[in-house]
């Protein structure tokens, strides 16, 4: 036996092409077009070069302060981390223990299932109705655990707050943790339901709305208890996981309101008209509620569309997978980078 047969062999998530040009039109991994808070800046230049020589604070106080003020809960109720992923994994290790199914849609956020496996967390995969919603009577049964973002991904589907809370009263002995990374484009955060629902964690993400993806923050809010065990988990792990300079960053980034309202409001106003630039070129889809449409044309396939718009250096995102390999996912990039994207469509489709 060598040490290879002991490895931990796994089946990685696949992130979106991350292109070195900065000439292409990059609409395939939901970022913000728009930069962060010049606050941002300002904040991560106060971080001296001193101060790097120390450890940062491993309870991460100033920021899940402001983070806890911004949405009006303690600050006990707010745990950080290395963008939701790293959340997301932290709460994965601490609540899916009971050796019973986790359950999350068929068609959803892929790193799911890669923890589950990576964890060795057994799962079962519910499936989307044909209109890609989700099914509330397939998350009523016994179970070890729910997890599905809301708006879910790759549809952009947004479910009411009223759904959700239906949910969570079916199952007051199972952890839920809605995923919210894509709230703030226009969904009603559920994050009011967790001083009623012990049993509900709510996710969200600096990378999306607040500009942030490169500096990798994400937040988990839940009762002061549920933090707790998320907190011992991840000090029995790596205490310092968020640098000096994410910190800064990420209660400046809070902080700016007014630029948070700004910016989202203008992906939304963005998104609304790409919905009918894109029906009038013959395209149909869910209504989306995220920074991203799901969109398919009623005549040429998905796949064609996606390698010739990246010919053309616009890349968007393709799956080749079940169920939504006629679907594209285009994130909402400035007016103008939408107007290259009609432009190319248009003549691809001619
Ligand atoms: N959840 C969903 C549904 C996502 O699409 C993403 C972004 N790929 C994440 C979580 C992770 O976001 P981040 O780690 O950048 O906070």
């Amino acid at each position: 036996m060598s040490f290879r047969d002991y490895v931990r062999k796994v089946d990685p998530y696949v992130p979106g092409e991350q292109p070195r040009s900065s000439s292409v039109i990059k609409l395939n991994t939901n970022e913000n077009p728009y930069p962060p808070s010049p606050e941002v800046l300002k904040a991560m230049e106060g971080v001296s070069l001193d101060s790097l020589k120390l450890y940062p604070d491993p309870d991460c106080t100033q920021l899940r302060h402001a983070i806890a003020e911004n949405f009006g809960v303690k600050d006990d109720q707010v745990f950080v981390g290395v963008g939701t992923d790293d959340v997301l994994a932290m709460a994965f290790m601490t609540f899916f223990n009971s050796g019973k199914p986790i359950l999350f849609p068929d068609i959803s956020y892929a790193f799911y299932e890669v923890w589950a496996n990576m964890l060795g967390i057994p799962y079962e995969k519910k499936p989307l109705t044909e209109e890609f919603r989700i099914n509330a009577e397939d998350y009523a049964g016994e179970n070890g655990g729910i997890v599905f973002p809301n708006p879910n991904a790759p549809t952009s589907i947004l479910e009411p707050a009223s759904f959700i809370e239906g949910i969570l009263r079916k199952n007051r002995d199972s952890l839920v943790i809605i995923d919210e990374a894509y709230i703030d484009f226009g969904g009603e955060s559920v994050i009011p339901l967790v001083d009623r629902y012990d049993n509900l964690l709510v996710t969200q993400t600096f990378s999306k709305s607040r500009s942030l993806a490169g500096m990798r923050i994400g937040f988990a809010i839940g009762s002061p208890e549920l933090i707790g065990y998320m907190m011992s988990v991840r000090n029995s792990y790596n205490s310092y996981t968020m640098n000096r300079t994410a910190l800064a960053a990420g209660v400046a980034a809070i902080q700016d309101t007014e630029y948070f309202e700004k910016t989202r409001k203008a992906v939304i106003r963005t998104r609304q008209h790409a919905v009918n630039r894109l029906r009038e070129l013959g395209f149909t889809g869910p209504a989306p509620a995220g920074n991203f449409l799901f969109t398919a044309h009623e005549t040429v396939p998905a796949k064609e569309i996606f390698s010739k718009l990246k010919d053309r250096g616009i890349y968007v995102r393709y799956f080749s997978k079940p169920r939504i390999d006629n679907y594209l996912r285009i994130t909402v990039g400035t007016d103008r980078e939408m107007e290259k994207l009609y432009e190319a469509l248009a003549s691809i489709l001619q």
